[in-house]
């Protein structure tokens, strides 16, 4: 989902000892052969967004100045998931970090896909979307996530996840950017 980032420059000093390379991704259920340079923490289901996002701002050295204002406009325009991104200082390495709110079954599902989808953007795994495109075939969408742009391929890899763990997708269908997608997936049904 899209939503404005706090104010903040998303570089930090951290120890790239500290965090492997990425090898799965959690949401997505997905193996990947990332290198030394994509690295990936996933803190999966926390109480509070604008909580649990301040807590890991701190965690890499930023201050955060209004988190009176930060909690208060997060609890309103964040819904249920984020993605965080921290750029090493000499960018030579990027971390992505997905972390969501638990609301419903169908939703959970649907944010741990949607957000590693934004880490294979982020982190630029391109062997991920040949991979996503497979199973998505095998569930019936002949689909080239090139043809999308970003906000698209996180709700279709979302979706994909829901329709994998056998749910149905409509129930998501009140949250309208999910729904456009899912149309552009049902017209890709030979
Ligand atoms: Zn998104």
């Amino acid at each position: 989902m899209q939503f404005p980032e706090p104010k903040l420059k998303q570089t930090a000093h951290f120890q790239r000892n500290g965090f492997r390379k990425v090898r799965y991704l959690n949401g997505l259920e997905l193996k990947v052969d990332g290198d030394e340079s994509q690295l990936y923490r996933y803190d999966g289901t926390v109480d509070s967004i604008p909580e649990h996002l301040i807590s890991v701002l701190q965690e890499f050295g930023y201050k955060v100045k209004n988190k009176g204002e930060l909690r208060r406009t997060w609890n309103v325009l964040t819904g249920y998931c984020r993605h965080l991104l921290v750029q090493q200082e000499d960018y030579s390495g990027r971390l992505s970090i997905p972390f969501y709110r638990s609301v419903s079954p169908e939703l959970d599902i649907f944010n741990k896909g949607h957000e590693d989808m934004h880490a294979i953007q982020h982190l630029g795994l391109i062997s991920a979307f040949g991979l996503i495109e497979k199973r998505l075939l095998s569930i019936g969408f002949h689909l080239n996530l090139g043809d999308f742009g970003t906000e698209d391929q996180a709700n279709i890899a979302g979706i994909m996840r829901v329709v994998e763990e056998g749910y149905d997708p409509t129930v998501l269908i009140r949250h309208s950017p999910i729904n456009g997608s899912y149309e552009s997936m049902k017209q890709s049904r030979g």
